[in-house]
């Protein structure tokens, strides 16, 4: 047990409590920035979790398997993914110069070995995960595992015939998912999530409620909506149902005197992407949104990315990238960006521009229909549960996400020639796809982070590393530690408890093994002292967060019932 009594350093950036307590508790050590070296304490947490996850996904029908860590880049540029976000990518050359990468995620590995043994649908459906390290250049590695540069995740494929197969596969995950984080026991929320460059239009994400978390969710108390900021759509009070009805004349105002829900905020930003001959393709976007609202650019992207896709401007498949915004007036944007190809979105919180804009020199522009282009804030009113024109405010929470599902569709497939022969046609017919991750390393970071204390973590019995602790009052005393040694046999013995126990026989103090206890986190202490030599009777002492330890004696002969009842609550 290598425990330290160093403080951690921790800057604002970087103020996950969790990070500190596994370091000081000796669960992990940082290797170099974002890489760390997992100890046993916390490998035999991880090890629980895995197997938790282990279980839920064979419950499924889901078979174990183990993917390469070093990958062709071949399949990569294949999907048009290797051009896509390479800076995050970890690449190397092996010596005849061949490019390699270290698997950030296993779409493209999983995708082309399937599609080796697929010959008919006869074979589907076809379930598959690992559980394995992972490898992101994260710019800025920070709280420790919560965001490091390698890590440990378990994550599943799913290939179905149809999309309706792929559907109930999704849900089959999704029940799964409740499964596992039931049984870890910590409280989670499940969002609906943007899919981003992951393809596909079904997408969720598992968090868990931190104020350490990056994530931002707008949560519904009425109807219990609940949805990344990415993803989240709310409406102001000005309806826009409203602002359609607003006469025609009211946008020959000089621009920019807009009152309250009325102002606009022009936003615009350079596109680039590629066309089928791997040209650049580039343009500009023109944002506007009420005034001091966000611009949802991943949102802008991924509808520009879509209709560029179907104007055949740039490759099947293949994203955008917007790149940087700049905020101006709509009478500065300068010349050059509106006479090139310019596209304008329009946020559904705003008028119609359609006069203002010609009049702008803006005639060429392709414009958009309005959408919710605008990242939702707290305050906005809900979508969901609007009745009788009223609506609930939405809230915001900070969360750290800790599993992702995505339906896929045939994303992956059609472009790696995964599928399956009908008799009616010649063309192969791509498999239905899902992928289903769970970030294992981050889900250990953040039970510590959400359960700690100001005396250590408070480990959920399912996880904790061991479940009980035996600690004798006396470091000297050879009787005691007889004792002591009696009950871990004891205890070993019994089935629920076995290989759970430790002896803490370090050469301390009573005080400081208390102090380290709950520092680690274990769920329960047996405190063995003379009244187990006198009256066999074990002080066992049961952690809880925030609050005393509960404290009973129990009966030697009783320990392992009482254990039982405890862990069965
Ligand atoms: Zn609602």
């Amino acid at each position: 047990m290598p425990l330290t009594k160093d403080t951690i350093a921790t800057t604002s950036s970087d103020a996950a409590a969790s990070h500190a307590l596994l370091v000081k508790a000796g669960f992990v050590r940082q290797s170099s920035s974002g890489i760390f070296g997992i100890l046993p304490m916390g490998l035999r947490t991880i090890e629980k979790i895995e197997h938790i996850i282990d279980e839920e996904m064979q419950a499924i029908g889901s078979q174990k398997l183990s993917l390469p860590l070093l990958l062709s880049s071949e399949s990569w540029k294949k999907t048009g993914r290797w051009s896509g976000a390479q800076g995050e990518f970890f690449h190397l050359k092996d010596r005849k110069d061949t490019d390699l990468l270290l698997a950030p995620t296993h779409e493209e590995e999983i995708t082309q070995l399937v599609g080796s043994e697929l010959r008919s649908a006869k074979q589907l459906p076809i379930r598959l995960y690992q559980i394995g390290r992972k490898y992101r250049d994260e710019l800025r590695p920070r709280a420790g595992l919560l965001r490091g540069r390698e890590f440990i995740m378990k994550d599943m494929y799913s290939f179905d015939a149809t999309v309706e197969e792929a559907y109930s596969a999704y849900d089959a995950v999704t029940a799964a998912y409740y499964a596992i984080f039931r049984r870890i026991g910590i409280p989670f929320v499940v969002a609906e999530a943007d899919s981003g460059n992951m393809g596909g239009s079904k997408s969720h994400e598992y968090h868990l409620v931190s104020s350490v978390g990056e994530d931002t969710l707008l949560t519904c108390t009425c109807c219990g909506y609940t949805a990344n900021e990415e993803l989240a759509t709310g409406h102001l009070k000005t309806s826009p149902s409203l602002l359609e009805n607003t006469p025609v004349e009211h946008t020959h105002e000089p621009l920019g005197t807009y009152e309250a829900t009325h102002a606009m905020e022009f936003s615009y930003a350079k596109y680039t992407g590629q066309n089928q001959n791997n040209e650049a393709v580039t343009g500009y976007t023109v944002i506007v949104t009420p005034k001091g609202r966000t611009v949802n650019l991943l949102k802008v992207q991924t509808s520009l990315g879509r209709h560029l896709q179907s104007k055949e401007k740039i490759q099947d498949g293949s994203s955008i990238e917007l790149n940087g915004v700049h905020h101006k007036t709509i009478l500065s944007i300068p010349e050059e960006i509106k006479k090139s190809d310019l596209h304008v979105f329009l946020d559904n919180g705003v008028m119609p521009l359609k006069y203002t804009l010609a009049q702008s020199g803006f005639e060429n522009a392709t414009v958009h229909a309005a959408d919710h282009y605008r990242i939702a804030e707290a305050g906005d009113f809900c979508n969901s549960c609007h009745e009788d024109g009223k609506s609930t405010p939405l809230s915001s929470v900070k969360a750290i996400e800790v599993g992702h599902t995505f339906y896929l569709g045939t994303k992956y497939s059609a472009a790696l020639d995964c599928g399956f022969k009908v008799p009616s046609q010649p063309e192969k017919v791509p498999a239905q796809m899902g992928c289903y991750g769970i970030g294992v390393t981050r889900l250990l970071a953040s039970v510590a982070e959400a359960t700690h204390d100001d005396r250590g973590i408070v480990w959920p019995t399912s996880i904790a590393p061991y479940s009980v602790c035996i600690v004798p009052t006396h470091d000297k005393n050879v009787e005691l530690h007889k004792v002591a040694d009696k009950i871990y046999d004891q205890l070993e013995a019994t089935r629920f408890l076995e290989k759970d126990i430790i002896m803490d026989d370090r050469k301390a103090g009573f005080g400081s093994k208390m102090k380290d206890a709950e520092l680690i986190g274990y769920p329960f202490i047996a405190v063995v002292g003379q009244k187990a030599i006198s009256n066999q009777i074990v002080e066992l002492h049961e952690r809880v967060k925030g609050e005393k330890n509960i404290v009973t004696e129990v009966p030697l002969g009783e320990l392992e019932k009482w254990i039982q009842q405890r862990l069965s609550v």
